[in-house]
């Protein structure tokens, strides 16, 4: 396949846990590494500023996530040479561009987008309602448009925050009749078990439910989570048949196993109990995640703080053009 000339990417996970887990993994992080071997200049943000969002109390432990996250990155293999790894508010250009984006963007996108309706629903009270949270996608829109990226690699549940960009792109460019910004690409995993890879209790597996097993876990950690997972209600004893399309060790042996067809087959049939199902996850998993907990342990802390700063200063080059060409267009001093 050949490049397009733009080749910039831009993604980024918010630092609301130290860990990454592996829905983090194979939704996103995983295609940001194809993207970077084949050639493509990537932007990997940690967003800070977004963990805020669930998180304002708590600012000292999304300082502390943000480090975390980026050696997340690098392990899974972000090389911090070829790709910039920074923190959001690192770089002021994102409040800049989220505050102008605010003035235009209608506010009934905002109240129609579903994952705004369902975290609302979650808080109970519009007391408890932070401002931030019904301007998530525009901070988010702030963060994408700033590098002017060919395509945002994110899993499925970002759909909806990835088209208000693009109406807000064009509404940007029709508004103030110019050019700045063209459509990106949406970057989402054809496979539907990657692109919402659901958790240990059949949720959407997410940093804030603590339903994942993380790229960083130990083997003991990652065997005793596979132990609790969640299997098939009603396959009580080993050859009761199971049904592996709603049994989350299922959904990851189908991922990680390279027997998954027949472990699907046995499990249907009642050849094989949840047990041995799990057992031979556990090998899997750790077998394949090893390497990458094996380099994170070695990242040394001084290494991370260079990163950060140099990931920085690359991003900060792109994101001063791209308010230049804002400002001018919408000819503000
Ligand atoms: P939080 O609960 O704090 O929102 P999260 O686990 O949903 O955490 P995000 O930081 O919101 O993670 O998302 C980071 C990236 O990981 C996004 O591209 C998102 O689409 C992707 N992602 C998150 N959860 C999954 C999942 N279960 N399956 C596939 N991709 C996922
Ligand atoms: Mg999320």
């Amino acid at each position: 396949m050949s490049l397009p000339a733009n080749k910039r990417i831009l993604s980024g996970m918010r630092s609301t846990n130290p860990k990454l887990h592996l829905g983090n993994y194979e939704g996103a992080l995983r295609n940001w590494v194809d993207l970077q071997d084949q050639g493509y200049e990537m932007f990997c943000m940690v967003a800070d500023w977004h963990a805020l969002t669930t998180m304002f109390d708590k600012p000292q432990e999304v300082a502390y996530n943000s480090r975390e996250v980026a050696k997340d990155y690098i392990a899974a293999g972000i090389d911090p040479e070829k790709s910039a790894v920074f923190v959001q508010s690192d770089v002021k250009e994102h409040a800049e561009l989220h505050l102008l984006f605010s003035m235009m963007t209608p506010l009934g996108w905002l109240e129609r987008c579903p994952t705004y309706k369902d975290k609302k629903q979650d808080l109970g009270s519009a007391e408890r309602e932070p401002y931030g949270l019904l301007g998530y996608p525009v901070l988010q829109t702030a963060d994408i448009l700033l590098y002017r990226p060919y395509g945002v690699p994110v899993g499925k549940d970002q759909a909806p925050h990835l088209e208000i960009g693009n109406d807000i792109a064009g509404r940007f460019n029709s508004l103030y009749d110019c050019e700045v910004f063209t459509p990106y690409k949406y970057m989402i995993p054809e496979d539907e078990s990657r692109a919402t890879l659901p958790g240990l209790d059949m949720r959407k597996m997410s940093k804030s439910y603590d339903n994942g097993i993380n790229l960083s876990d130990s083997d003991d950690e990652t065997a005793q989570k596979i132990k609790s997972a969640f299997t098939t209600p009603t396959k009580i004893r080993k050859d009761d048949p199971g049904i592996p399309e709603g049994c989350a060790v299922c959904q990851y042996l189908k991922l990680y196993s390279p027997d998954w067809e027949t472990q699907w087959d046995e499990d249907r049939q009642g050849l094989r109990g949840c047990m041995q199902n799990k057992k031979e996850l556990i090998e899997v998993i750790n077998e394949k995640f090893r390497p990458m907990r094996e380099r994170r342990a070695q990242l040394d802390e001084g290494e991370i703080d260079r990163i950060l700063a140099d990931g920085a200063e690359r991003a900060r080059a792109v994101a001063e053009e791209t308010m230049r060409q804002v400002k001018s267009a919408m000819g503000l001093r």
